[in-house]
């Protein structure tokens, strides 16, 4: 019987528990679509310019996790302060917003946020589950109006009335309106505005561009002998007995004992024979900008909310790490949202010139003539789309899945998931923990002897606690 582990997907997540299982001494194989690893956290090189995909930064609050990134990193990580901004009203403000950027807005339109910050419970109905009822709620009708619709719409691509209040729960919180503030009463305002303002946050990044991460532990792996197959996909997955015994591939065929899926979880539906989730991903498209001068801002990033600027959001490589540009020169990663085969991403170029006019008209550059050469890259399935129904799509797909019982499902597009590269960390460590027991505590200290794990799979037999660890959804 093959005791392999096979990892479909050679991002953080299948990376960091191909990393763990391996110490184990299983064997491992990483089955990897593209030709380089590392998902949505690897990166691109034109010349002497580095990209990430947009804003990439490393940070957790689990101190067992920043010990890991640490770990895999060695020296090569700096402790990098937050800066980013949000355009709206033709303006720039800090973001995570705070109240002072309340009062910068014309006088009538702040008075009129202040009211609604006061008066906003009054627009909540506890039993509507939409992101726009949520956000009604939390921070009134004319922010939301403002900023939070528009941004969300031309983000998604569909209404806010139509997008689950999840997506405002996990990502405009994790990031955004300032953790202090608390606008549940007139006191509570009063005193924010007199509160000094927060430490900066940090994060680390490593020197050279985020995909240095990856590309440390995938010289790892391959040092302690973990099969690493790039460019290749599987193409059928046959069990027998509610067991996955074999994957077939675009290049061969393997044996596994247990199955991780990292990749889009309709893919899996598709090759196992489970209906249609129909759950979708947004997709990106880059267009990483060279400029011929230094640039004008001086954040990480910066969101564009008004659907009148083409981009939603623009990060600057140099503002995380001076190595990511040569000096006295810019760069500009912009980035675009679209839906695998649209417009958008089968014709990227038609979008150049509103792109170069609209960076003008945001003030990003002085004159078109700054831009020496703009690289476009197509980057699939970078996002969830969390419509109204998705957690009980997902909730259906997955019990149907768990019928597999060595098959796991992980990382951000395993579990349909709105994460963070920490998040598919914690969530590798978990899924070692099921593969090997409790025995990899945290990821940190050493596994078992391959011996005894193979004897504790033994006993497991076909009743094995094979299903995924992840959020709760
Ligand atoms: C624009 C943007 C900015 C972000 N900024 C941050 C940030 O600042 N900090 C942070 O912590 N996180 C950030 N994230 C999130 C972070 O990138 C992800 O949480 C993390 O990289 C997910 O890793 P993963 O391994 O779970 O998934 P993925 O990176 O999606 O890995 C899945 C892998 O499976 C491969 N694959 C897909 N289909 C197949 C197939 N059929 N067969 C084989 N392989 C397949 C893919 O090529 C990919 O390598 C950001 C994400 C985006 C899109």
């Amino acid at each position: 019987m093959s005791h392999r582990v096979v990892i479909v997907g050679g991002g953080v997540c299948g990376l960091t528990l191909a990393y763990n299982v391996a110490r184990s001494g299983l064997p491992v194989t990483i089955l990897e679509k593209e030709g380089v690893v590392g998902g949505l956290a690897r990166g691109f090189q034109y010349g002497d310019f580095s990209f990430d995909i947009g804003p990439h930064r490393f940070y957790s609050p689990k101190a067992s996790i920043m010990r890991f990134i640490s770990e895999v990193l060695g020296e090569e990580s700096a402790e990098i302060s937050r800066a980013s901004s949000v355009h709206f009203l033709g303006k720039y403000h800090q973001w995570p917003l705070r109240m002072k950027s309340v009062f910068q807005l014309p006088p009538t339109v702040s008075l009129r946020a202040l009211i609604d910050l006061i008066n906003k419970s009054r627009e909540y109905d506890p039993s509507n589950p939409s992101f726009e009822n949520y956000i009604l709620g939390k921070y009134g009708r004319t922010l939301y109006t403002l900023f939070f619709k528009g941004y969300t719409e031309k983000f998604l691509g569909i209404p806010a009335s139509g997008t689950h209040a999840n997506w405002a729960k996990i990502g405009v919180e994790r990031a955004t309106i300032d953790e202090k503030v608390n606008t549940a009463s007139i006191g509570h305002i009063v005193k924010m505005m007199l509160i000094p303002r927060p430490r900066e946050m940090t994060f680390l990044y490593p020197p050279g561009g985020v995909h240095k991460f990856c590309e440390r532990l995938r010289a790892r792996l391959q040092e302690m002998g973990v099969e690493i197959r790039t460019n290749v996909m599987p193409t059928a997955l046959l069990s027998t007995d509610g067991e996955i015994k074999k994957v077939v591939t675009t290049e061969g065929s393997l044996d596994a004992r247990i199955v991780v899926w990292t990749a889009p979880v309709n893919e899996l539906c598709q090759l196992v024979g489970v209906p249609d989730p129909d759950l979708h991903y947004l997709s990106l498209v880059l267009y990483n900008t060279i400029l011929k001068v230094p640039t004008r801002q001086k954040v990480q990033w910066c969101y564009y909310g008004s659907d009148d600027i083409v981009f939603s959001r623009i990060s600057y490589p140099e503002q995380f790490h001076h190595s990511m540009t040569p000096r006295y020169r810019g760069s500009m990663c912009i980035e675009l949202t679209c839906r695998r085969g649209d417009e958008r991403w089968t014709d990227p170029e038609r979008e150049i010139p509103r792109i170069r006019r609209d960076l003008v008209k945001v003030g990003a550059i002085g004159s078109e003539s700054e831009i020496d050469a703009m690289h476009i890259e197509r980057i699939d399935n970078a996002y969830p789309i969390y419509d109204l129904g998705y957690r009980d799509k997902f909730k259906t797909a997955r019990r149907r899945l768990e019928e597999f019982r060595n098959l796991h499902l992980g990382g951000r597009t395993g579990l349909f998931w709105y994460n963070n590269m920490d998040h598919s960390m914690n969530n590798a460590f978990q899924i070692s923990k099921k593969i090997l027991g409790n025995t990899v505590e945290e990821g940190l200290k050493e596994g078992p002897a391959a011996r005894r794990v193979l004897e504790e799979m033994e006993r497991e037999g076909a009743s094995g606690p094979l299903a995924a660890g992840g959020p709760q959804v």
